[in-house]
This record gives C-alpha cells, structure tokens and sequence, in this order.
C-alpha cells in the first residue's frame, strides 16, 4: 500500500497570502525550463473552464504543464450510499493505477462530496509514492454554505487545495507558518486568510525536490 497523506476540511482549507513568496523567487520558478507534466483528470462532469484555470494557475506556482485528460467515469464501488460520498482513497488509487508515472504528477477533480473513514469528508487526498492527487471542489463553493456565489473566492480555494495536495507530492508537510499553503488549517477562516503560495521554508524544499527529480 503506498503512504497516503490525507488533507481533511480542517487541513485542506486555505487561502490566498500573496505576500509569503518573494518575488524574486517566484522569478526563480518562473525562469525553469525543464517542466514536468501535470495531468488534471475529472470524474464525472466536471467544469472544463474551471479545469483550465487550475491548470494555468498552477503554471505559476509549480514548474508544470498541464494536459486536459478524458473525464473518468466515477466508479459506482467508490460510492457509499449511508454517507451519500464517494471514497477518497478509492479514487486515488484508480488514478494511480492508470496515470502514475515517474515524469509525471497527476490530480484528480471531483465535483462530488468526498470521504474517508472516520472522518465526516475530505477536500482532497495525496499519494506521496504515485505523485497522485485529487481534490473535490463541492465544499469550496460559497453557495454551499448558504451564501452568495464569489466565483473568486472559489478559484482562490481550489487552487489552495489543488496546490497544497500536489505539494504533498513534492514529498512537502504540513508546515506551522499560517501564511503558507502547507499549513494544517483547522477551520475556513484559517484558509481564507491562508494563500497558496509555499513560504521560504517550503519553497526551499520544493525547489531541493525538483532539482532532485531533474
Ligand atoms: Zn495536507
Ligand atoms: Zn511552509
């Protein structure tokens, strides 16, 4: 079984701190060259337009290019009707199963509520081993909350988490600076005030592991 690394509500959660990265790091990631393939594959109907803006901003964060995938069709086992969820860790290992691969780092996008056992719900999971990750964007949405749409806000949240997962992939933890993406948050307000941008620390290791995997 490979190592998961889960990220729950109160870990995933988080938000927009332009101010964590320098901008002369960011230049630094801006300038590299060598870019790894990320393959963005959604479960069902997923927003083709909000797929192409994860993968363009992802562009800016991590030294990826994105391609599109074919939708997956959602696997009926994954379901669990008692909780009206599909498991997480199930979806992981089906992407990892068909799109793992060492060049290559993959997320998953779900516009369903996702689970593990023992905890009510996840926003997203991460596979450290296979360079798997998904996110679901169903809890991300204002309107979920009984609330007034902000299509920014939503992006701003899915990148966070898109970002933080495949983080995880970069072998990153969490972190304890409140303003960077790594960080375990415990509620919404933690990720609005988060960002998704790494912190040095971070930024340090993630760069280390991209040189690693030259
Ligand atoms: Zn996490
Ligand atoms: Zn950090």
């Amino acid at each position: 079984m490979p190592k998961i690394t889960l990220t729950y509500f109160s870990i995933i959660i988080c938000l927009i701190h332009l101010a964590s990265v320098g901008k002369g790091e960011k230049t630094e990631m801006q300038k590299r060259e060598t870019k790894e393939y990320l393959y963005l594959v959604p479960f069902d109907e997923v927003s083709t337009e909000v797929l192409h803006r994860i993968g363009e901003a992802l562009k800016e964060q991590l030294p990826l290019e994105y391609k599109i995938m074919p939708s997956e069709p959602i696997p009926r086992s994954a379901f669990n009707p008692e909780r009206g969820q599909y498991y997480s860790s199930l979806l992981l290992h089906l992407l990892a199963e068909k799109y793992a691969n060492p060049g290559r780092r993959v997320l998953g996008v779900v516009d369903y509520d996702l689970y593990v056992p023992r905890l009510n719900f996840v926003f997203g999971e991460a596979d450290m081993i296979n360079k798997v990750a998904i996110i679901s964007l169903v809890r991300l949405r204002q309107e979920r909350y009984g609330l007034p749409p902000d299509d920014k806000l939503f992006m701003r949240r899915v990148l966070t988490e898109a970002v933080h997962e495949l983080g995880h992939t970069y072998g990153l933890k969490h972190c304890s600076d409140p303003h960077c993406v790594m960080f375990f948050s415990n509620s919404l307000a933690d990720t609005d005030r988060k960002g998704y941008h790494f912190c040095k620390h971070c930024l340090k290791l993630l760069q280390a592991q991209i040189n690693k995997e030259k």
